[in-house]
């Protein structure tokens, strides 16, 4: 017989505030939502007397976060400080990691547990990651990300990226990486600033394309390019992915070129977006441009949040908390109104299942649409209701709003039902 797991006594968050419900989960599912009633199970079918209990104490529930850009494989989170060095600049980071990963090696499957286990404390539940592929590791980080995942959390949904940090053309070889990557099963290929880095903005994204196309697999394409270059690189990328018909499967990571360029232009070049359902991540970074959230929301181009590297060689910062990067994109962004702020926590829970392999559109037979979904059901209104994963997080915030602006401490986090982290006290 499979368990059930009753999670009793948490808060949904709006409407009905004040009134708490049981949520029994089994086989990594929401599979009722009830009243709570103290010592009882509630009306949750064939409840076996054997249940587990997990004591919600009155805790808010929200649906697990999501970290739609990460970089777990070279995070030295948890190991001895590595200072930040080599010259500035987007090279200089490339030449500097390069000849400090000479000396240190990659980072192993306990180190990445390590990160993995950071993202889970702050009730991140499924990611997406870049990996780096290059002529030094090969394909070795892939590895060592998904046997870090087996160990740490198996039911935290990985989603990976074959990435080539150091360039793909300008380094001979990359490119058939990248292939052997998405013919092994990777979910998407990478590729950055096809022409900043490899200076050729055509031959880069044709080669990738390429293997999206064969293969099947998705494309997750880092973009720093600024302005006119980037937004130029932003056409070359719709118009491949109109060409070969690879709609919802293209996704442009930073994209800074929206933020820089006139808003009529980044409006028509969002507009195709959206058309060809080509997402953006952002890492709300602090120094650039806002990513103009208003009207990408208006237009419906997808927007998910990660956090980049943390700890890393290309940054000191960054501590894995998705709460906090919602927080900074919420302020950026000027979201201030309720419904903003639960679209926000939406981007970084529920819509943002797209990334991971979901639908991002919530469970249509529960009628579960999401934080923003417009309905009427205090459970649907939290992205929590029958038929929701249990990937689940419990803290002490008033309401969802209020758990986005404060970030408090994740009390208690479930992924697939499990429990993945436990500070309730
Ligand atoms: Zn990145």
């Amino acid at each position: 017989m499979t368990t059930t797991a009753i999670l009793s006594d948490v808060r949904l968050g709006l409407a009905g505030a004040d009134a708490t419900v049981d949520l029994s989960l089994r086989d990594g599912e929401i599979i009722a939502v009830t009243p709570h009633a103290d010592g009882q199970t509630g009306a949750q079918p064939e409840a076996p007397s054997d249940d587990e209990r997990i004591d919600g104490r009155g805790l808010l529930a929200i649906p697990g976060l999501i970290n739609t850009h990460a970089h777990v494989d070279k995070s030295w989170w948890g190991r001895p400080w590595q200072s930040f060095g080599g010259p500035p600049g987007l090279e200089g980071r490339i030449s500097h990691e390069r000849a400090r990963r000479d000396e240190l090696g990659i980072p192993g499957v306990d180190v990445t547990g390590e990160v993995l286990r950071q993202f889970l404390r702050h009730g991140t539940t499924a990611i997406r990651t870049h990996v780096d592929v290059d002529l030094g590791v090969g394909l070795r980080g892939i590895d060592v990300v998904r046997e870090a995942v087996e160990q740490t959390c198996p039911a935290m949904r990985c989603t990976i990226v074959a990435f080539p940090q150091d360039g793909a053309l300008r380094r001979p070889g990359v490119v058939d990486l990248l292939r052997r990557a998405a013919e092994n099963g990777v979910e998407h290929v990478g590729g950055l600033d096809p022409a900043g880095i490899d200076r050729d903005p055509a031959g880069q994204l044709d080669a990738l394309f390429d293997i999206a196309d064969a293969t099947g697999c998705g494309i997750d394409i880092h973009l720093h390019d600024p302005g006119d270059l980037g937004a130029f690189e932003f056409e070359l990328i719709i118009e491949r992915t109109r060409a070969l018909d690879l709609k919802g499967r293209v996704n442009i990571a930073h994209g800074f070129a929206l933020a820089d360029v006139p808003a009529a232009r980044a409006r028509d070049l969002a507009e195709q977006m959206a058309e060809l359902e080509i997402s953006l991540t952002s890492v709300a970074p602090v120094g650039r441009a806002p990513m103009p959230a208003r009207m990408l929301r208006e237009v419906g181009v997808r927007l998910g949040l990660g956090t980049d590297g943390i700890r890393d060689l290309w940054s000191p910062y960054g501590t894995g908390d998705m709460m906090e990067i919602a927080r900074q994109h919420a302020r950026m962004t000027g979201a201030r109104y309720d419904e903003e702020l639960l679209h926000v926590l939406a981007q970084t829970s529920t819509s943002a299942e797209w990334f991971v392999g979901g639908t991002g559109e919530g469970d249509r037979e529960s009628g579960v649409t999401g934080w923003a979904g417009g309905t009427d059901d205090p459970a649907a209104a939290v992205g929590l209701g029958v038929g929701s994963r249990a990937d689940i997080v419990l803290l002490d915030a008033e309401n969802p709003m209020d758990a986005l602006v404060r970030a408090p401490a994740r009390q208690l986090v479930l992924v697939g039902g499990e429990i993945a982290h436990d500070e309730r006290r």
